[in-house]
């Protein structure tokens, strides 16, 4: 479906005439998106501005150098990327220091605004925990100025000792593969060991997922479509499940992934063994894509759209994970992903099914995150925004409208910046995030 508003701001006339009627709501910039296969040096070009005082400073600068980005601590014009290494502020008189950093420069248009700091530990005095917790607010704010330049503003807390795992994580939250995430925290840790240096190839693809096996819910469409065709396209052997009634068109998009079908219907009781059983030799992504909306106030929700939701939304994906468990059927070093949403985060009118099964979904990452992590395996959580996809196509107009517009970057996210954070998380180089939830929402209002 079409956003008009952001087809017409694509147009440079439509762009001024529209702008000079002073709407309600600024006009917004269309994403820069990144395309084709993920390489070594994604920020190629790009110019990286660095604060030059806190204790990752040469990490920073390695790993932003090994990216591909020029970093320097002073040039003139507007730098693709801003990154404020926080790590040494431990009083609020010293968050003056990201003032000072922030305030005289502009990101360019499309731009990064990274700031880094280290996660809470147990001694920690009251004002340092305080500036802390005041970092996370400035970039939630920045990133709702930057959206205007469809730039975004991102906290990175990285544990002592997890800085080998930094790199992965900038190329991604730098480059554009990132476009649709902001305003947000992304803790990195190294409980489940560290990312192995990229290795120097002349490959400009890495094809990262060489050898893996990954299976993708709801895979005949929207979301899990484009998650399954990114995780081809990085060398994984994907399985695609969808219900039955898709099994055809399934089979055709299998065949142009090299992938396998597989037609389930997730609410049968049987499902979860046929999926263990369809493994013999394991998997190592799981991505727990595949969700329905009932949508009504509890007053006037049937049963059946309270029991379809909380079943295919969170019965499912417990039942397939546990049996999969049982069946010992997931790999070490493996990566479980489930789709959740900014609903399940800040409720919303109408939802409480599918808000109470996006929540609860959050309940499982939590659990296994800790359980899996002697095994190497990460479990995290995405919660999507506004996407454009057939399910929120069927929305109202007006709350679509409205949807799309009550963000920081003031438009829907497509798929395929769903399926880009997706496949960041299924890298075996992203390690050290584990028992997260990971907002792809473009700032929205609700659940921000
Ligand atoms: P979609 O409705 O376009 O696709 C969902 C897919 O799941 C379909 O192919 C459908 O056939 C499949 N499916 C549904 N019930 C099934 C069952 N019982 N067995 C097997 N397959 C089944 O949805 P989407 O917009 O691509 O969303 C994908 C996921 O992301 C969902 O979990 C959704 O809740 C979540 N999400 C979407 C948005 C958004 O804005 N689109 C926002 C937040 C979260």
């Amino acid at each position: 479906m079409t956003d008009l508003l952001l087809e017409l701001s694509r147009r440079p006339r439509a762009r001024r005439l529209l702008s000079s009627l002073s709407l309600p709501l600024p006009m917004p910039e269309p994403l820069r998106r990144a395309e084709g296969a993920l390489t070594l040096s994604p920020l190629q070009g790009r110019r990286a501005l660095l604060s030059s005082d806190g204790e990752l400073h040469s990490e920073l600068r390695a790993a932003l150098d090994a990216a591909g980005a020029s970093p320097s601590s002073g040039f003139d014009g507007d730098p693709d990327a801003l990154v404020f290494d926080a790590t040494a502020l431990e009083t609020p008189a010293q968050l003056s220091a990201l003032y000072d950093f922030f305030h005289p420069r502009r990101v360019a248009v499309h731009g990064r605004a990274l700031v880094i700091a280290r996660p809470k530990h147990a001694t920690e005095s009251a004002a340092k925990t305080a500036t802390r917790f005041a970092l996370e607010g400035f970039v939630r704010s920045l990133a709702k100025e930057l959206g205007r330049r469809a730039a975004t503003a991102l906290l990175l807390e990285v544990e002592p000792s997890a800085e080998a795992n930094l790199a992965p994580v900038l190329r991604f939250a730098l480059s554009d593969r990132s476009a649709f995430v902001t305003g947000q925290r992304l803790h990195v840790g190294s409980a489940l060991g560290f990312a192995d240096p990229p290795e120097c190839s002349l490959e400009p693809a890495l094809r990262s997922l060489a050898g893996q096996d990954a299976l993708v819910t709801g895979a005949a469409r929207g979301i899990g479509l484009a998650i399954a065709r990114r995780l081809a396209e990085e060398g994984a052997r994907v399985t695609l499940l969808d219900r039955p009634r898709e099994a055809e068109k399934l089979e055709r998009l299998a065949s142009t992934l090299a992938g396998r079908a597989l037609a389930v219907d997730l609410a049968h009781h049987d499902a979860a063994s046929k999926i263990a059983d369809s493994f013999p030799e394991g998997v190592d992504v799981v991505v727990h894509n595949a969700g329905v909306t009932r949508d009504r106030t509890l007053a006037r929700m049937s049963d059946e759209s309270w029991r379809l939701a909380l079943d295919v939304n969170l019965g499912a994906p417990l039942r397939i994970t546990q049996a999969l468990l049982d069946a010992d059927r997931l790999r070490a070093g493996g990566r479980l992903l489930f789709l959740s949403s900014v609903a399940g985060l800040a409720g919303n009118v109408g939802q409480t099914n599918y808000a109470a099964s996006k929540a609860g979904l959050l309940g499982l990452v939590q659990a296994w995150s800790a359980e899996l992590a002697p095994r190497r395996i990460a479990v995290n959580a995405l919660a999507p925004g506004f996407i454009e996809t057939d399910m929120t196509a069927a929305m109202p107009w007006a709350i679509r409208q409205a949807a799309r517009r009550l963000s920081a970057l003031g438009q829907g996210g497509l798929p395929e910046d769903v399926a880009e954070a997706a496949l960041f998380l299924s890298l075996p180089e992203a390690r050290g995030i584990t028992g997260q939830t990971f907002r792809v929402c473009g700032g929205a209002l609700v659940g921000a």
